[in-house]
C-alpha cells in the first residue's frame, strides 16, 4: 500500500523561492575582485536570479546544457547558481587555480556553452578561449567591461542581464535532473566529474544544515570560505537559502587579516574551511592580538585538523571547532564532528583525541571497511582498512563514464582513504590509500605522523611522505615548513612525534621547505613533494 502524500519533486528553485517569502530581508554580503563591497537582500537576489534565468533562455540556453564558471564566493556567483539550475541547466564550476590546459580540457569535456568568469580571470579566458570553439559565449562578471575585444563573443554580467524580465514560472521537472558539474581537483589522477541532481543537492544540503552536522539556523551569519568553485562551497548557499541565513560571501582575498577585518565587521558566526586558510586566520589573531567574539564555531574539513590548531582555537580563540570529512563524490558532507552525550563530563585534554576523529555521519551516509581483498572488516575503532561509502548524495558514477573502476558492483563508493570506524559512530582518516608509507610490509599512517610534527611550537606544516628504503620498502621522509624565522631542531620535531607514534614510525630524516606547495583546493600537495624528495639529491 502506498502513502498518501504530496508527490513533489526536490527542486533548487523552490529554495529560492522560499527564501524569497519567508527571509526576504536576510543579508548576502559580498566582497567583489576589485576590493569593493556589496550587500543585498535575500529578495533582491531573487530578482537577479529571475533576470540572468530568463537571459540564459532567450540567449538558448536549454535544459541539460552546461554553463560554466570561473569565479570566486560572491552575489553574482549565487545568482548563476540559482538562475542556471532554476531552469533546468547545469553549473559547471571550475575551479580557477587549475592550470589553463586542464581549464580548457574540462571546458571541452564539459562542452559547456557559456562561460561566466570574474574579472580577475581575464587573463586565462584570454589564453584558452581559442581552445574552446564550441562556447558560443564568454560573460565577465562586471558592470563595465574593459576595451577588451577578445573573445569576440564576450559580453559583461549586467549588460546580459539588462532588460530581462524578473518574473519566470519555474519549470518543474524530474528532481533526478543534473544541476551541478565539478570536477575532482585530480590530487589523486585525471580529473573526473562528478554531477550532482537538484534531489541530491537538497537532501545534502538539508542534513548538512542538522544541529549535528554544520548546524546553521535563521540566526547565524555564515562565512563561506570554502569556494563555490570546488563541491558548491559545502552546499551552504544552498543551505543558507533553506534556512534562511545571512551569507558572507569573502572574494578572493582569504588571507588572515581579511579574513579577520570581515568576520568582526559583519559579525559572523559559523565559518567553515580547510586548515590551511584556519592557520593563517590565527596567525593573524596571535600577531595583531585580534579576537573573533562572534564566531561560536568554525567547521574544519578537506584534509586533516592537527591537534595544534584544534588547540589554539579552543584554548586561545575560544572558538570550538567541529571537524568534518567529505570528497567531492560526496557532496561533500559524509561525517561531522559533534558532540555526544557521554561526552559531558570529559575535561578538555580527554576530549581532544575525540575531536581529531574526522566525526560521526550524518543520517543518510553508510560506510564500511574492507581489506584488500574486499572482505569487510569490523567496525572495532582499532581495524584499519579501505573506506566505502553510499548514500542519496554520493556519486553513483563519473560523468562520461570515467573511473568506473572506483564503484563497486554492489553499489558502493570507493573513497581512496585508509580509515578506521569505531563503536561510536566515528570515522578516523589514516590516511589516503596512495599516501600510507608501507614500512616492512606495514602501514605507517603519515597523517599521524604530520600532526605530531606539528606539536612542536616552531612546525607550522608537514608533510610526511614515503621513500624508497633497500631494507624496508620505504621509510618515511618528514618535510617541515617552519614557522617563519624558526628552525625546529629534528630531535625536537622526533620527540614530538615520538609523544604519539610507534617507535618505527618516526622518520630518520627531516628537511625544510621554506613554503609547502599547496594545491588548488588548499591542500599540501604530496605529489610534488614525492618527485622532489625520490632523488637522495634534493634531501640537503
Ligand atoms: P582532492 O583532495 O582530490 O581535491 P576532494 O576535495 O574531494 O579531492 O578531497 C577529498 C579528500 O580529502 C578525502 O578523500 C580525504 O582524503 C581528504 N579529507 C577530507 N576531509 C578530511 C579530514 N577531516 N581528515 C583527513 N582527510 C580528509
Amino acid at each position: 500500500m502506498l502513502g498518501l502524500m504530496m508527490k513533489q519533486e526536490l527542486m533548487i528553485s523552490d529554495l529560492l523561492t522560499h527564501v524569497e517569502e519567508v527571509h526576504p530581508s536576510q543579508e548576502i554580503y559580498s566582497r567583489e575582485s576589485d576590493g569593493s563591497e556589496h550587500r543585498y537582500s535575500w529578495a533582491e537576489c531573487a530578482v537577479r536570479v529571475k533576470k540572468l534565468a530568463n537571459a540564459l533562455l532567450e540567449a538558448g540556453v536549454k535544459p541539460g546544457d552546461r554553463v560554466a564558471t570561473i569565479a570566486w564566493n560572491n552575489y553574482r556567483h549565487i545568482e548563476i547558481y540559482y538562475a542556471v539550475s532554476g531552469i533546468g541547466a547545469v553549473v559547471h564550476t571550475i575551479n580557477p587555480r587549475l592550470d589553463p590546459a586542464q581549464i580548457a580540457w574540462m571546458i571541452g569535456h564539459a562542452e559547456d556553452a557559456f562561460v561566466f568568469f570574474d574579472t580577475t580571470f581575464m587573463p586565462i579566458v584570454a589564453g584558452i578561449h581559442a581552445q574552446c570553439p564550441n562556447v558560443q559565449g564568454w560573460v565577465e562578471l562586471t558592470g563595465n567591461l574593459n576595451e577588451s575585444n577578445e573573445p569576440k563573443s564576450l559580453t559583461s554580467y549586467e549588460s546580459f542581464i539588462a532588460g530581462h524580465a524578473s518574473t519566470i514560472e519555474w519549470p518543474r521537472f524530474d528532481e533526478n535532473t543534473a544541476c551541478t558539474l565539478c570536477y575532482t581537483s585530480g590530487t589523486t589522477g585525471n580529473p573526473k566529474g562528478v554531477l550532482y541532481s537538484h534531489r541530491s543537492t537538497i537532501l545534502h544540503a538539508w542534513a548538512a544544515s542538522s544541529k549535528d552536522a554544520i548546524g546553521i539556523g535563521a540566526t547565524d551569519t555564515v562565512l563561506a570560505v570554502v569556494p563555490m568553485f570546488h563541491i558548491s562551497a559545502w552546499g551552504m548557499v544552498y543551505s543558507a537559502a533553506m534556512f534562511g541565513a545571512k551569507l558572507v560571501m569573502p572574494g578572493p582575498n582569504l588571507d588572515g587579516e581579511n579574513l579577520c577585518a570581515m568576520i568582526n565587521q559583519e559579525q559572523v558566526t559559523l565559518m567553515a574551511g580547510v586548515p590551511t586558510v584556519w592557520l593563517g586566520v590565527l596567525e593573524h589573531c596571535r600577531s595583531h592580538q585580534v579576537a573573533l567574539p562572534s564566531v561560536q564555531s568554525a567547521v574544519v574539513g578537506g584534509s586533516a585538523l592537527p591537534e595544534s590548531l584544534l588547540r589554539a582555537y579552543e584554548e586561545e580563540l575560544h572558538i570550538p571547532m567541529h571537524q568534518a570529512w567529505g570528497m567531492t563524490e560526496t557532496s561533500p558532507m559524509g561525517v561531522v564532528n559533534q558532540p555526544l552525550p557521554q561526552h559531558a563530563g570529559l575535561s578538555s585534554d580527554e576530549l581532544v583525541p575525540i575531536k581529531l576523529l574526522a566525526g560521526r555521519r550524518i543520517f543518510g551516509v553508510q560506510m564500511r571497511l574492507v581489506d584488500d581483498s574486499g572482505e569487510q572488516l569490523p567496525q572495532d575503532g582499532e581495524t584499519s582498512g579501505h573506506l566505502h561509502v553510499r548514500g542519496p548524495w554520493v556519486a553513483s558514477s563519473y560523468f562520461k563514464g570515467a573511473g568506473s573502476d572506483a564503484f563497486t558492483d554492489d553499489g558502493w563508493f570507493q573513497t581512496g582513504d585508509v580509515a578506521v570506524l569505531h563503536p561510536s559512530g566515528h570515522l578516523e582518516i589514516t590516511d589516503r590509500s596512495k599516501d600510507v608509507i608501507k614500512s616492512g610490509g606495514e602501514w605507517i599512517s603519515s597523517i599521524e605522523v604530520e600532526n605530531a610534527a606539528c606539536d612542536h611550537p616552531d612546525v607550522l606544516m608537514a608533510a610526511c611522505i614515503g621513500v624508497a628504503h633497500a631494507k624496508w620498502g620505504e621509510r618515511p621522509l618528514l618535510i617541515v615548513q617552519p614557522v617563519e624565522g624558526k628552525k625546529p631542531p629534528r630531535e625536537e620535531v622526533f620527540a614530538c612525534i615520538a609523544e604519539k607514534c610507534a617507535k618505527w614510525w618516526i622518520p630518520e630524516t627531516m628537511v625544510y621547505e621554506a613554503a609547502l606547495p599547496i594545491g588548488a583546493t588548499g591542500k599540501i600537495l604530496k605529489r610534488e613533494l614525492k618527485l622532489k624528495y625520490q632523488d637522495d639529491k634534493n634531501m640537503v
